[in-house]
């Protein structure tokens, strides 16, 4: 593997061959293969990652388990304290880790932060487990002076599979839930985004979690497959493209894991034509090309209702020009570099389909593409696109935004009932009773009212449909709190 091979930036900025955490211990990679990590703003090198091997996995599972026990009966009020620390030290680096997000992801620094906040708002709700993870009973529940209760226990060691498109926060939907509750814990972050997990891996170490009850292991497919085949291991967190987290889902359950597979997405942004442009415009802008288009909750179709005229697809596609392109450091910028030279030319390959297919290209990024160092691809928009289009069936993750036009809200709906995905979908209007019926039947995870990126709070779960999500028990708040406990019903008499 290793694909491109970037020049070392002088002096510390190179962070070497990565070491797996584990056992509250930084160790070296059984690996034999490695990866360079790669800053896709300057295309320098920031990093070489080990991408794995079974017998990381097995020290970490083998430490996990070791810390288990202990971790499980140390009472909930406990627990939670490290998760405070941890909070605290992720607050005082806030700014540090936003900047490592960015250099190695290449968002803003402004979408940088927002992630950083989300993390740690994800570590606040769950240090309220005491209260969140209590269980319920009934006197004479069962029959008369029969009583019955249920508590909620941990099951042992969990692991998460994460993607590049967040380095900081999606692992967060996770591990603070899974720990807090008394389980171990195992993290995979993303072979493209190591840096950011590697860090954040130092403060749980300064935190003062028992060595073992959260361990960091670097790596691939390998790894990927060690832990879902791993017997030790209760459950599986994955986030990720939709065919691996079939894969993962698949194989999972087939060695009786509990598992949570979020996968792709096409989420459509419908605009009315009573929308408040001046609101909804900026918000469809951000949501199609916030993060280039990288993330799973970005709107990458607009369907446009009884658009007389084309007004509204004029307006998105005059108010995509204006925006600057470039390294996600520098003030000013509002899209920055997609991940890899790879991930750029299938986008632009994606743009060349579009056009090929039919579709009018009303903002062109491709010449952005050219400037070099980096993996740009500018904000591109696409109107008179069909539904059957393969730009609007696919995922591109990229800065491409396409607007189908139809006349009513029943047209609009069948559009999205008709895509593989259902992570997100949204709708400008002034009409409650068109945003009823909308958030009504819009078969997806997430609904928008008049919002652009349909993203729960840490309190609220988070997750898709159809083929966004595989399981039934999503990320983030009480989701997470059932997934990562089991329920035991207790009944007792006493003579
Ligand atoms: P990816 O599927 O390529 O990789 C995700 C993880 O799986 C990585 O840790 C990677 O090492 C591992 N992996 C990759 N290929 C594998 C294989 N063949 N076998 C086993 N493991 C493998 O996804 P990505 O490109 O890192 O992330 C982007 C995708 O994630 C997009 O499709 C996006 O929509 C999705 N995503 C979804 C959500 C959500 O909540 N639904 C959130 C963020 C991202």
């Amino acid at each position: 593997m290793g694909m491109a091979r970037g020049p070392r930036p002088p002096g510390a900025a190179y962070a070497g061959l990565l070491r797996n955490y584990i056992g509250g211990e930084w160790v070296p990679s059984q690996a034999t293969e490695q990866q360079q990590v790669v800053n896709p703003a300057t295309e320098e090198a920031l990093a070489d990652v080990p991408l794995g091997h079974p017998a990381d996995v097995e020290a970490a599972v083998a430490a996990a388990r070791a810390a288990f026990p202990a971790w499980r009966q140390t009472p909930p009020r406990e627990r939670v304290q490290p998760l405070y620390r941890l909070k605290s030290l992720l607050e005082q680096h806030r700014e540090e880790l936003a900047r490592l997000v960015t250099t190695e992801h290449g968002k803003t620094l402004e979408e940088a932060r927002g992630s950083v906040q989300r993390a740690i708002e994800n570590v606040e709700v769950a240090c309220g487990i005491p209260s969140l993870m209590m269980g319920y009973g009934l006197e004479d529940g069962a029959a008369r002076a029969i009583d019955e209760e249920v508590v909620r226990q941990p099951l042992g060691v969990f692991a998460a599979i994460c993607p590049f498109n967040f380095p900081a926060m999606v692992p967060f939907w996770f591990l603070p839930y899974a720990v807090a509750t008394g389980n171990t814990f195992i993290i995979k972050p993303s072979e493209q985004v190591p840096l950011t997990q590697q860090r954040i891996a130092e403060l749980i170490a300064e935190a003062g979690f028992p060595p073992g009850v959260i361990n960091l292991v670097h790596g691939a497919r390998t790894t990927v497959d060690a832990l879902l085949d791993h017997p030790a291991i209760t459950g599986i967190s994955f986030v990720g493209s939709t065919p691996v987290a079939r894969y993962v889902y698949r194989r999972a359950a087939e060695q009786g894991k509990r598992v949570q597979a979020q996968g792709g997405a096409k989420n459509v942004l419908v605009l009315m034509p009573d929308a408040v442009l001046e609101q909804a415009i900026p918000n469809v802008l951000g949501s199609a090309f916030g993060s280039a288009g990288q993330r799973c909750l970005a709107g990458s179709l607009v369907v446009t209702v009884a658009d007389r005229g084309g007004q509204q697809a004029s307006a998105i596609a005059e108010a995509a020009r204006s925006l600057r392109v470039g390294n996600g450091l520098e003030p000013g910028v509002d899209v920055g570099p997609v991940i890899s030279e790879q991930a750029r030319d299938r986008i632009l390959a994606a743009i060349q389909q579009g056009i090929d297919e039919g579709a009018r290209l009303r903002v062109d990024g491709r010449g952005a593409a050219e400037r070099r160092p980096g993996f740009f691809v500018g904000p591109t928009v696409f109107d008179q696109v069909t539904p059957a289009m393969t730009i609007s069936q696919t995922e591109i993750f990229g800065p491409v935004l396409g607007i189908i036009a139809v006349d009513t809200l029943e047209e609009a709906l069948a559009i999205i009932e008709g895509l593989p995905y259902g992570n997100a979908a949204s709708i400008f209007t002034r009409d409650g009773k068109v945003a009823r019926e909308f958030r009504y039947r819009a078969p997806v995870g997430n609904v928008g009212i008049n919002i652009g990126v349909a993203a729960p709070m840490a309190y609220f779960p988070f997750g898709g449909r159809k083929a966004s999500f595989f399981g039934t028990l999503h990320g983030q708040g009480r989701d997470a709190i059932a997934f990562f406990t089991d329920p035991k019903v207790v009944i007792i008499r006493w003579f």
